[in-house]
């Protein structure tokens, strides 16, 4: 399937200059979806992860559909603040703006193998702070899978130790 035909470019969103990726457009569409998640599971079932973490909030709705797909858990990072119970957090920057990523402490257990799974992998600051997390948690990094890769910001050369695996490339 031509998963491209299925993503909506917005122009100038959130900020002039940006070409905004929009998957609500391939969410909708019920058979590209499950296309989509049934094409990263195959892709990524040998690589024997416990648990998806996925960052909030497109993350988790990528990483949801992929982690019972593959029969394995799923691990939400969130905004710092929303999380209940303790959690560990770290400041991160993305493409548009600054914030800061948190995840529950008791959420992984050293050594179990993770994969990180977002929409999209733009300069890699949301994953990179995301690896920053489940490696104060001592997890296993397995990789990490996005639908989309936007290659002209050069996010994987930043991220020279990580497997990553994409859908569809811009
Ligand atoms: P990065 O941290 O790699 O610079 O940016 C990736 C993060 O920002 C992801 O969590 C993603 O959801 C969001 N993001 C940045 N640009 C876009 C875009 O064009 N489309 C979508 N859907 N998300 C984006």
């Amino acid at each position: 399937m031509d998963f491209k035909e299925k993503i909506r470019v917005i122009e100038d969103f959130p900020q002039p200059g940006i070409r905004f990726k929009d998957i609500t457009t391939l969410l909708k569409d019920g058979k590209a979806f499950r296309a989509a998640i049934d094409e990263m599971a195959e892709q990524l079932k040998d690589k024997e992860v416990d648990l998806i973490v996925g960052p909030e909030a497109r993350g988790f709705v990528v990483g949801t559909p992929l982690a019972y797909a593959l029969g394995v858990g799923f691990i939400p990072v969130r905004k710092a603040g929303k999380l209940p119970a303790e959690t560990v957090e770290t400041a991160y920057s993305l493409e548009y703006g600054k914030d800061k990523l948190a995840i529950h402490k008791d959420a992984i257990q050293p050594g179990q193998r993770v994969l990180i799974v977002d929409d999209l992998l733009a300069t890699g600051g949301t994953v990179n702070a995301t690896l920053n997390l489940v490696r104060q948690l001592k997890a296993e990094v397995a990789g990490a899978a996005f639908v989309i890769e936007l290659t002209y910001l050069n996010g994987r050369e930043k991220l020279p130790d990580l497997d990553i695996f994409t859908l569809v490339q811009y």
